[in-house]
């Protein structure tokens, strides 16, 4: 009987690609296991990165408190302001506007959200705006932001991802990681398709490893164009395929938000940071030229244009497998999703939380790769679905782009999501979903789904009982709004320039 033989001991670890997937991974894995790895990471100054990618989400605060960033120290060195949500104009309705805050709207009871109360209260006429319950909403469209005691206010950052890839490159070698520049010509493998040995680079340097991630962007150079590990693509929801890029000078005081202005075949966001502006506009070539969407975008940028806009092509989709022999592909390799909710940098932390509590030092193991590769296609197909409701759910009907998206088949598990709180103003909770009740909540109100019916539990309530809760609520947002200073004196303020 022939012994199994014994995985190999991972030591040596080879980042390919050092774009804000490659720092970031670099930072991670030497913060957390640093000690017990040979670290070293690859990029080419001459292929350059994406260059975009400035607007995240709430969760990465998880990954500065892992590694221990000191936040006025990040916000210096990447130029970054703060951000409370997203505003969407004319997605629902050309001239409509709604936002996604980052906040939780009103307080709710066990048995239903904060939404069912309001409903009632807007029937009876005791109801104001929806965002005037929700703090970080009312702060955003104010221009106001300060941090608060107990987590009292739930923020994102706009940064710059040039400096972001730059501050964790000093963090990265300071704990030990080896850069080292040049282009990969050639991959090498143990047997042809077998597992991957060495990355050779034009100088001539060869840096082998026992474990690879492919943080090479969209060319997926290890995981793609290597094992062969294909794409599947979400274009028949999502219509988007291509984007230009612009960075333009400030002009007036950042707001505390990124904007998502519609477009009759995409759309255009605008992310203000301390120092410029980025701007973009994302679209569907099937339904514009390069050359109209140019036109559009810079018809609608404010301050100078610092570089001409670039455009870049992309596939929405997902890697059909992300982890896949020895190589592991986080970021652009993996899959992308247009930046709407801004959740690709979100997805690059999860694929780097997901590789330290698989990592397999004591050599790979199967169940491990499949485990990973579970989670992250069930984290990325729920983000997916909240995308496609901004397109499908509108009321839009003004050009072909728009009919399309509004009359298209959805996946079953959003057409449930959308029926059952259209139907009842339920919500479906589903286990790992990265965006809660509160979000999805204003993005079907905000895109117009008005439900037919809500909980029960809110007529318990006669309509002095319900004025009061409705009232205070919306008191104590005003009057906390209004303490708070104007974002950009707390960012000179919290952060003085050097
Ligand atoms: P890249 O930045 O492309 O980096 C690839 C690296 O690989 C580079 O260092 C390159 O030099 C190196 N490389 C490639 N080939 C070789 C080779 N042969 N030899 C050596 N090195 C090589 N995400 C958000 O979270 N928020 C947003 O607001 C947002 N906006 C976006 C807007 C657009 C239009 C696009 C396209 C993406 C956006 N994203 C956003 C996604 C975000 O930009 C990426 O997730 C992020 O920048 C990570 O990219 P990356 O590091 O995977 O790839």
């Amino acid at each position: 009987m022939t012994m199994p033989t014994a995985p190999k001991p991972v030591r040596r670890v080879v980042i390919a690609g050092g774009g804000t997937a490659g720092w970031m991974v670099a930072a991670g894995l030497s913060k957390c296991l640093g000690q017990q790895l040979d670290i070293c990471l690859i990029e080419s100054d001459e292929i350059g990165t994406v260059g975009v990618g400035e607007a995240t989400i709430p969760t990465l605060h998880l990954l500065h408190e892992v590694l221990d960033l000191d936040e006025k120290e990040f916000i210096q060195a990447t130029q970054a302001t703060f951000k409370l949500g997203i505003s969407f104009e004319n997605w629902r309705d050309v001239g409509q506007h709604y936002f996604h805050s980052f906040g939780r709207t009103g307080k709710g009871h066990w048995t239903a959200g904060f939404h069912h109360f309001w409903l009632e209260g807007r029937q009876r006429g005791l109801a104001s705006d929806y965002g005037d319950y929700c703090l970080e909403l009312r702060a955003a469209l104010d221009n106001r932001f300060a941090l608060l005691p107990d987590n009292g206010i739930n923020y994102a950052y706009h940064f710059d991802a040039t400096l972001y890839g730059q501050y964790l490159r000093r963090y990265s070698e300071a704990l030990g990681v080896r850069r080292f520049e040049g282009k990969i010509v050639q991959v090498q493998q143990a047997t042809a398709g077998g597992d991957i040995t060495g990355l050779l680079l034009d100088n001539g340097h060869l840096l082998e490893g026992d474990l690879f991630i492919d943080c090479t962007g969209m060319r997926g150079l290890l995981i793609g164009q290597t094992l062969g590990v294909g794409y599947e693509s979400w274009s028949q929801w999502l219509p988007c395929d291509s984007a230009l890029a612009v960075q333009t000078t400030s002009v007036g005081e950042p707001v505390p938000y990124t904007r998502s202005i519609a477009h009759p075949w995409g759309w255009q966001w605008r992310i203000p940071l301390q120092h410029r502006v980025g701007n973009g506009i994302v679209f569907s070539s099937r339904h514009v030229s390069d050359d109209e969407a140019k036109a559009a975008l810079l018809a609608n940028v404010q301050g100078d244009v610092l570089r001409d806009p670039r455009v870049i092509r992309f596939t929405p989709g997902q890697r059909e497998l992300v982890w896949q022999r020895n190589v592991v592909a986080i970021g652009l390799s993996s899959g992308f999703l247009e930046p709407l909710e801004s959740t690709s940098i979100h997805l690059i932390q999860k694929g780097l939380t997901r590789l330290v509590e698989l990592f397999p030092a004591d050599g790979i193991c199967q169940s491990d790769v499949d485990e990973y590769n579970r989670q992250a296609r069930e984290s990325i197909e729920h983000i997916r679905d909240f995308i496609i409701l901004h397109y499908h759910v509108t009321q839009r009907a003004d050009s072909e782009f728009w009919r399309q998206c509004r009359d298209m088949e959805i996946p079953a598990s959003l057409q449930h999501r959308i029926q059952l709180f259209r139907d009842s103003a339920r919500f479906a909770p589903v286990a790992g979903d990265l965006f809660a009740e509160n979000s999805w909540v204003q993005v079907m109100m905000g895109q117009g789904i008005a439900p037919r019916s809500h909980h029960p539990i809110t007529r318990q309530m006669d309509n002095a009982s319900l004025g009061d809760f409705l009232g205070s609520i919306r008191k104590e947002v005003a009057r906390t709004t209004m303490k708070l200073p104007k974002h950009h004196e707390f960012i000179s303020h919290f952060c003085p320039a050097p």
